[in-house]
């Protein structure tokens, strides 16, 4: 079983590498997803031993980039101080009988999508969104597969954890002092979120399919919505989901359409899966459930396996569809939204363990308070 901590680079310098091993140990944790790309961020660490607050504007990488990128390369951290931690890391981890993980920020990165806005996600109001790569775009394709192989060639990776390798789920990003004077829902932030950049709209006409059509019909729902007063709006949330399916309904080709960027994503990923096997044999490929996201067979064509919610039924569910030999490991959240006693985080590793899944990843190091390492052991040693 493997039980592995999602770790950024500023939080493992801070606490000392071998002291931060230490604490895996004790835990009972025996593996590192280890934050090899990220996007900006900005966060308070109730334990961090040196600072309470990290903040780093930029996307960036926290490995030494080594391979030959073309317009969009990885912009290294100055955090690395021309030092390899992934090597580091491994070699660390690897003395002590533990595995590390890449967990790999694919299409999320601020700064490549606001220096190149061609290569953006271009909704149906024609704006891009500056904080998302569209994965349909051939430069794109070609960055995200040089970037996993070259992390692929860092030494014993045992798995890449893949995080936003497909498109955009919703408008919402959370930075840049994000507003909207307008109720959120999900049918509109995933409709604001849709590309119509030009390689999605060749993607889209070469299976058929009017791309101008569906972008026109989307846009006039969104000015619809735009204009409808905000307090009756906020009256009519709960009720988009039915307005979702409404628009399904009355706009064929939307569903169509929306096959095409799965078809897109999938491919993709297939051609990444061939690039780490090539440098990598052993590595696995992980789908952290933010592209492709639902468990389906198709999944298998191009992933080794998928983290789901830590829900005993979705790993029975994922279990039942991608068969014994998946990787099916559970992503538990201790912390806020939802924040998990001792007995809950036990309950839900004994009950999703018992569901038979072959591993937990447990977030985050940087985010940890002093009493959740604690905790976390409880959990693992409760397993027996
Ligand atoms: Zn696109």
């Amino acid at each position: 079983m493997l039980h592995s901590l999602y770790a950024h680079l500023w939080s493992i310098q801070d606490r000392g590498l071998d002291a931060f091993t230490d604490d895996l140990g004790r835990a009972g944790l025996n593996a590192v997803s280890y934050a090899a790309t990220y996007h900006a961020v900005r966060q308070l660490m109730p334990a961090n031993p040196a600072r309470h607050i990290f903040y780093s504007p930029r996307s960036h990488a926290y490995f030494l980039p080594r391979a030959h990128y073309g317009r969009l390369a990885p912009q290294p951290s100055p955090l690395l101080g021309g030092c390899d931690p992934v090597a580091d890391l491994g070699s660390v981890l690897g003395v002590r009988g533990m595995r590390l993980k890449a967990w790999v920020i694919g299409c999320h990165n601020s700064d490549l999508a606001c220096a190149h806005p061609d290569l953006a996600v271009r909704n149906a109001l024609g704006s891009p969104l500056p904080h998302y790569l569209c994965p349909a775009q051939p430069e794109v394709q070609e960055y995200l597969t040089v970037l996993l192989s070259d992390l692929a060639g860092h030494g014993d990776i045992h798995a890449l954890e893949l995080e936003s390798f497909g498109y955009a789920a919703g408008f919402e990003h959370g930075a840049h002092h994000e507003m909207s004077g307008l109720p959120r829902d999900a049918f509109h932030s995933r409709l604001l979120a849709l590309c119509f950049c030009p390689a999605c709209q060749v993607a889209a006409a070469a299976r058929g399919i009017d791309a101008a059509g569906v972008s026109a019909a989307i846009r006039a729902e969104l000015v619809r919505w735009m204009e409808t007063p905000a307090w009756q709006l906020g009256d009519a949330v709960p009720r988009m989901g039915a307005a979702a399916a409404a628009f399904s309904a009355a706009h064929p080709e939307f569903d169509t359409f929306l096959q095409v960027r799965r078809r897109i994503v999938h491919d993709l990923g297939v051609r990444l899966r061939e690039t780490v096997r090539a440098a990598s044999p052993s590595t696995l490929l992980i789908d952290l459930g933010d592209g492709q996201a639902a468990a389906n067979q198709d999944l298998l064509e191009w992933a080794d396996g998928l983290v789901t919610p830590a829900d005993p039924q979705a790993v029975r569910s994922a279990r039942e569809v991608l068969g014994p030999s998946a990787f099916i490991g559970c992503g538990i959240y201790p912390m806020a939204p939802d924040p998990m006693s001792p007995e809950r985080l036990r309950e839900a590793v004994t009950a999703c363990a018992a569901s038979g899944c072959d591993g937990f990843n447990y977030y985050n190091h940087a985010l940890m308070q002093g009493t959740t390492g604690e905790d976390i052991r409880r959990a693992i040693s409760a397993l027996g």
